[in-house]
């Protein structure tokens, strides 16, 4: 086993869309300091698993110039979200033009890491980190490099690992609750028929998607990413809902072939919501690691590249000795919370009592939705901070007066979710 030499001012886990904007932020070539950023991949953005399906808006918080990703991403845009409820009942919600884009989630990363490594980053890919340790002022990285196993010393460290918060646990610090994670399996699949290309579509309801919800999403006007997600607690069962989805569900049975599927992936959505406390000493955690994602739709890279846009400001301030590391640290967890809460938490509130709902009340839920405009009401709300827009929704006297039967069944269904098995 080596030592590396050197000492990394900051080591970053992870080259996901948090560690890698995590990493712009601490902008290197300006103070001379050194930022190594890890990961176990072989490449920037893959495996792939993401439908890419992101919000206009957050893309620009996270400095994504138009030309830049016209030329160097390329995307859809999408107009309209179609819900549709278990009997099939469905309603649009219009988000006027350049609302959401759909782009190739491998690129936008490809993206993110050039301007990274730009700005002074180091990026090691094939790294795996197998344990961290802080010990006397320093963090202890034990990594296998192509083979070869390894220790970095680093006097700061920002975890983004992902979902899969195995360092973040080995530590014994708080990670996302597991049971919210919800197993996905997507296709690309051409010559879909009667595919909108600006429409998304959003299948909710126990038979196909349990727990979760099933989507296309149009790529133009043949192809689409489409797949499900469901919750853990249905058993290793992904790919079966995905072919029965597929093949079964009354709206898709004549308009997707299987035979023309190009390629499958899976992954796991994020749907745990925050966690309690996103910093320890010299350390922060971000992106899916620390819960910064929308538990309603599972969308995570806006949220998660913007908290880790903050991190980065912050541990560059905290190496450069502007502030203490105390500071920093607590700094950077109250300005994520001051820009997401409480929208992270109300979203992680909705799907806790959602998940477990079944169809007959989805389907009184779509038609009170459909006749006390909610589509209005989710035109104007921010589409990364709906969680406060679906509050606000819920509390008219005319929703209130029309759910009141219904409120008993969402308790029902929440307890069912939150109560441990
Ligand atoms: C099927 C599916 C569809 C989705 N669709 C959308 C969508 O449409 N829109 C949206 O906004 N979000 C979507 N998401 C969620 C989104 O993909 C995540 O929220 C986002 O990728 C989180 O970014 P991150 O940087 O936190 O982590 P990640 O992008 O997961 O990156 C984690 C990084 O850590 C590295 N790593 C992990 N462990 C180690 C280790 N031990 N050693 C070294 N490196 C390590 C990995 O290699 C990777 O580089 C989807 C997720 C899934 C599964």
């Amino acid at each position: 086993m080596t030592l590396s030499q050197d000492i990394s001012d900051i080591a970053i886990i992870g080259t996901g869309p948090a560690g890698l904007l995590a990493g712009y932020e601490t902008n290197p070539s300006l103070n001379d300091s050194q930022v190594d950023i890890f990961t176990k991949s072989s490449k920037i953005g893959h495996p792939e698993h993401c439908s890419g399906l992101i919000s206009f808006e957050g893309l620009q918080r996270l400095n994504v110039s138009m030309p830049d990703l016209k030329k160097k991403i390329g995307y859809n845009s999408i107009r309209y979200a179609k819900l549709i409820a278990p009997n099939n009942l469905s309603f649009r919600i219009d988000r006027g033009t350049k609302a959401m884009i759909v782009l190739d989630r491998p690129k936008l990363d490809g993206y993110f890491a050039a301007k990274t490594r730009k700005r002074g980053c180091n990026l090691h890919l094939k790294c795996k980190i197998h344990k961290i340790g802080y010990t006397k002022g320093y963090w202890f990285l034990l990594m296998t490099n192509q083979g070869k196993k390894s220790v970095t010393k680093s006097k700061f460290l920002i975890n983004a690992e992902g979902i899969h918060t195995h360092l973040a646990k080995s530590l014994q610090l708080p990670v996302p609750n597991h049971k919210w994670h919800f197993p996905a399996f997507q296709a690309v699949i051409d010559g879909v028929k009667d595919l909108e290309r600006d429409c998304s579509e959003l299948y909710f309801g126990q038979e196909f998607a349990p727990g979760f919800f099933g989507w296309v999403i149009p790529l133009n006007e043949e192809s689409a990413r489409v797949g499900v997600a469901v919750g853990s607690w249905t058993g290793n069962n992904t790919r079966k809902y995905f072919y029965k989805f597929l093949k079964s569900h009354p709206r898709l049975k004549n308009r997707l072939r299987k035979d023309k599927i190009v390629k499958t992936y899976g992954g796991i959505v994020p749907g745990a919501g925050p966690i309690s406390r996103t910093y320890h000493t010299n350390y922060m955690v971000i992106g899916d690691a620390a819960g910064q994602t929308k538990a309603t739709t599972g969308g995570g890279v806006n949220i998660g590249g913007f908290c880790g846009r903050i991190a980065g400001k912050y541990s560059k301030k905290i190496i450069s000795n502007e502030i203490s590391s105390k500071q920093g640290c607590v700094d950077y967890q109250k300005q994520w919370r001051a820009f997401f809460e409480p929208n992270l938490s109300l979203m992680k509130f909705f799907r806790r009592t959602l998940s477990f709902l079944p169809d007959k009340d989805w389907n009184k839920i779509f038609q009170i939705a459909s006749t006390t405009g909610l589509e209005k009401n989710m035109k104007v709300t921010d589409i990364d901070l709906h969680g406060t827009g679906l509050l606000n929704y819920a509390f008219q006297p005319k929703v209130i007066t029309k759910g009141l039967k219904l409120t008993p069944h969402l308790l029902l269904s929440y307890l069912r979710g939150v109560l441990p098995d």
